[in-house]
């Protein structure tokens, strides 16, 4: 289990974690494999040696604050979020630029939430599937009717009336939602002017088969919003603000 630790005197951040003790391989001389030693580290310990005297807290990470604009599996990213000690708000900056170096745990000022830009559909992923699951070869004007269909109920979509998918995507910036009804009885009514006999009837059961999980969920597409907020508390290091180039996502 994750720990987050903030010096309250220097403004600092450390999280104290499964691999804060980790050894570290140091490569002494020559190429054979004896010559590298272990040595144990314990970033932790380092951290209360820098931080003696001062006054430390815990702080714990508020749930759903983690943004980034990379993908969760990438391991080079700088990714933000939010933790409180009960009483107020941080907004911390996780960061490394090379996969061989630690995490780097920083207090920034200001703020960011996550807003949405566009809704999608699954074009290509909907067209494959038709392809893999139907037992009879569609037209491609059918199935590009089916998918401007699926489009033009995208369109002009409130994600807020919607019900979001949890952990179905692999990117923090693209949310996924689930049709509600009233959009899959548009869709089938209008399908019916598209298809018929067999066609419809396969089309029919695809969508119900794929409305709750599956291609037809709708893409959220998310940029992150930072805003510049003056911290008026008077710090002895005051936390770094949110570089101007620190603005992630599409624009
Ligand atoms: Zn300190």
């Amino acid at each position: 289990m994750s720990q987050l630790i903030r010096c309250k005197n220097c403004d600092q951040i450390f999280m104290k974690g499964p691999f804060d003790k980790s050894p570290e391989y140091r490569f002494d001389s020559g190429h054979l494999p004896e010559n590298f030693q272990s040595v144990e580290r314990d970033d932790f310990k380092d951290f209360l040696f820098l931080h003696r005297g001062h006054q430390l807290e815990n702080l714990s990470i508020i749930e759903d604050s983690y943004v980034s604009d990379k993908a969760y599996s990438e391991p080079v990213k700088t990714s933000f979020l939010k933790a409180t000690n009960g009483r107020e708000e941080f907004v911390i900056k996780k960061s490394r630029e090379r996969i061989d170096e630690p995490l780097k745990y920083e207090l920034v000022s200001g703020d960011y939430r996550l807003k949405c830009i566009s809704v999608v559909i699954q074009s290509e992923e909907i067209e494959k599937q038709l392809r893999k699951e139907l037992n009879f070869s569609l037209s491609q004007d059918k199935i590009d009717a089916f998918l401007k269909l699926m489009g033009a109920l995208a369109e002009d979509i409130a994600i807020e009336d919607l019900e979001r998918i949890p952990e179905a995507s692999p990117h923090p910036l693209e949310v996924y939602y689930r049709m509600d009804d009233v959009r899959v009885m548009y869709l089938l009514r209008n399908c019916r002017h598209i298809f018929e006999g067999q066609e419809y009837s396969a089309i029919e059961e695809f969508i119900h088969r794929h409305k709750d999980d599956g291609v037809l969920l709708l893409k959220a597409i998310h940029k992150i919003q930072i805003s510049q907020k003056a911290r008026t508390r008077k710090r002895a290091t005051p936390p770094l603000p949110f570089a101007k180039e620190e603005i992630f996502g599409q624009k």
